[in-house]
């Protein structure tokens, strides 16, 4: 069956007894099955990407129930023992959660900042717990794609808290901000930091800031801490109903992590009751939507033969000053409809 021509209620319908099978396990809870799903889509084979998007279908009723936090901080920040600590503390509040990555760094060098298994040995051994390293290849846009179909297995799995953890690196804060409820930035008690926070927009995108490694110095952790308060205040506030908080923690004695969880929830209550919690999440899903349009657009133009027999010619017009760009453009685009 064409994935693209078919209505979405008979893309459900169509599963085979293994993917029925696969849902039904994911359903269950069973983390073999939340694992085989999660390779599924990270697969890029087109029949097995045609395999996950029935997945998917097939579970997204069972998605949603979760809390989406997004977690981001340079190298060395503190987040892996941060969300480690987080982790063990909200097992012992009776909670379940997934931790997953979304690492720039592995599309760039093929290595990976985040991806190493040896970060959060604890949690890895709790059963109540599962953490997923990021893919080891593609774009970014590719790798975060990955990342928000992999959220709903793990909603569907049952889990209660997911969270996307990524380098404070370029386009992944953004990326990670637009998949989750809560955009939490983690910094180190230095004066730099929060300069550099603010020349790359991130102080815009952050719902909630935790200067952490408070315990080794508290004074330059208060001056940072009021450092961002007024960098937070001189913004407009996304909503009229939250303004960014800026916490101090320590990852390393597990301070400050029922306060962070604390805020989390202030947070959800806050925005709940005014609708904005569901339409920031119904927003993010037609933008998603859109990212991937734009992206089937693009491919579709790259691969169209009469696109690609004239876009050498033409681009090397435009270089010369014989086309405008404009003109080039129209020009191509164009072919499209023959
Ligand atoms: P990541 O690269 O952001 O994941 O940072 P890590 O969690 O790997 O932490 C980097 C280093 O900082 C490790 O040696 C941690 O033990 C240390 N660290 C993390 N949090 C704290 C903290 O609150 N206080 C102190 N003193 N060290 C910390």
């Amino acid at each position: 069956m064409n994935l693209h021509e078919a209505p979405l209620a008979a893309q459900a319908q169509s599963l085979s007894p293994v993917d029925q099978a696969l849902v039904d396990g994911v359903l269950a809870g069973q983390r073999r099955a939340l694992a085989k799903a999660i390779t599924l889509i990270e697969s890029t084979r087109s029949d097995h990407q045609q395999r996950a998007q029935q997945v998917l279908n097939a579970l997204l009723p069972s998605t949603g129930r979760a809390i989406r936090v997004g977690i981001s901080g340079v190298p060395g920040a503190g987040k892996s023992t941060f969300i480690e600590a987080l982790g063990v503390w909200l097992i012992e509040q009776g909670k379940k959660l997934a931790v997953l990555a979304v690492d720039p760094s592995s599309s760039v060098s093929g290595g990976s900042i985040l991806g190493d298994k040896t970060r959060m040995e604890q949690l890895c051994q709790r059963e109540e717990a599962f953490i997923r390293p990021t893919p080891s290849s593609g774009s970014l846009g590719g790798v975060a794609e990955k990342s928000r179909e992999a959220m709903l297995l793990c909603e569907a799995a049952g889990f209660d808290v997911i969270i996307i953890e990524t380098v404070g690196v370029g386009q992944s804060e953004t990326t990670v901000a637009g998949m989750v409820d809560i955009f939490c930035l983690l910094q180190l008690p230095n004066a730099g930091d929060d300069l550099q926070a603010i020349k790359k927009g991130i102080v815009e995108i952050a719902d909630l800031v935790v200067i952490n490694k408070a315990d080794i110095d508290r004074n330059a952790t208060a001056v940072t801490r009021a450092q961002w308060r007024n960098a937070l205040h001189m913004l407009r506030p996304v909503s009229p109903n939250w303004s960014p908080l800026v916490m101090t923690a320590s990852a390393l004695h597990k301070e400050g992590i029922p306060e962070f969880w604390e805020a989390i929830e202030k947070y959800r209550s806050a925005l709940t009751p005014t609708g904005e919690f569901a339409a920031k999440r119904q927003h993010q899903a037609l933008s998603w939507m859109w990212q991937l349009i734009d992206f089937g657009l693009r491919q579709h133009f790259r691969h169209h033969p009469r696109v690609q027999a004239n876009l050498p010619a033409l681009t090397q017009s435009v270089e010369q000053g014989h086309t405008t760009p404009a003109a080039a453009a129209y020009a191509l685009l164009d072919y499209l409809k023959h």
